[in-house]
């Protein structure tokens, strides 16, 4: 995860080893190689460059010339930088509701089913919510299928209706089942597309219009990159989402995705998917997040 940026920022802190003191013309040259990086991770170059701006600026309030470990106060600033570029203190979900309602949404294939499924596990064995799955894409029977075997595999129950083509009345008496069966949490997994379109962007519209979610969340593949942060902004405009979820964690050396969305569409992350399994979700930390990058 992020290997090539944990390493070309390490190579970066190089420069300043071995210095007893170290002068400005050191850590010009540093900020240098760390805004390489963070491009070589598919951040935009703006975003880099405020980025290495502000940790000069505060290395320069902070008098790190003259301070006795001057190499190790800049790695904190960069430290502290990425984790507020990240999005800061950890967001944390909104479970109020009766039941909580949370609406899914992004585009095919960025692990939206899988996600819904591990989010629902991770609140029925973290949280002990009873959790109901609804699957609200009317286009593609085999992803009705999908999240039944989903639900299967992490004994939690399934609402589909397979002949019924309109995905607002699907996930109004999905709600309706829930309250009459005890279900407290609701998680409404809806249909995407290849790439952003109208026809898609109002339909998941119309379905958040009708249910009100407390919580609606965008899902993406992580290993996108930029293309990560421009779905999110076209899907922002239009939904108005609460937070995202990074998936394919475990394949993403890069890194941009994670540096960079919540600059771009002022929203948190809030869970990442490292892996295929069920169990392969953490709720997101931008310090803990930091420091492994930083090694
Ligand atoms: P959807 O079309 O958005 O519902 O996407 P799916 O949930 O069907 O996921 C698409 C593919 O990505 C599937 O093969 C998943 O197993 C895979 N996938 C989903 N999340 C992750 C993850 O966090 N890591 C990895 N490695 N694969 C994932």
């Amino acid at each position: 995860m992020f290997d090539n940026l944990s390493s070309k920022l390490d190579k970066a802190f190089h420069i300043l080893k071995g210095h007893g003191k170290i002068t400005e013309v050191n850590v010009a040259e540093t900020m240098k190689e760390v805004r390489r990086a963070l491009l070589d991770a598919d951040v935009n170059f703006k975003i880099a460059k405020d980025f290495t701006t502000r940790v000069k600026d505060k290395a320069i309030g902070q008098n790190v010339l003259t301070t006795l470990q001057p190499g190790q106060l800049l790695v904190k600033l960069v430290k502290d930088e990425l984790t507020e570029l990240m999005g800061g203190d950890a967001a944390g979900m909104n479970l109020s509701g009766h039941p909580t309602v949370i609406l899914m949404s992004g585009l095919q294939g960025s692990g939206k089913t899988t996600f819904s499924g591990k989010l629902a596990n991770f609140l029925k064995t973290k949280k002990g919510k009873k959790p109901l799955l609804v699957a609200c894409d009317v286009y593609r029977p085999a992803a009705i299928n999908q999240l039944h075997v989903v639900g299967d595999s992490i004994g939690v129950e399934v609402y589909s209706e397979p002949e019924n083509k309109n995905p607002v009345s699907i996930a109004e008496n999905a709600i309706r089942h829930a309250k009459s069966n005890g279900f407290n949490v609701v998680i409404v997994d809806t249909a995407g597309r290849l790439a952003v379109d109208e026809e898609m962007m109002t339909e998941i519209a119309n379905v958040h219009q009708a249910i009100k979610p407390q919580e609606t969340l965008f899902v993406v593949d992580s290993m996108t990159g930029q293309d990560a942060v421009n779905t999110a902004k076209a899907f922002n405009d239009r939904l108005d989402f609460d937070g995202v979820i990074l998936t394919k964690l475990d394949g993403d050396t890069r890194g941009g995705a994670a540096l960079s969305i919540k600059s771009v569409v002022n929203k948190p992350i809030k869970f990442v998917g490292t892996g295929e399994k069920m169990d392969a979700i953490d709720v997101f930390y931008p310090s803990r997040m930091a420091d492994r990058i930083l090694g």
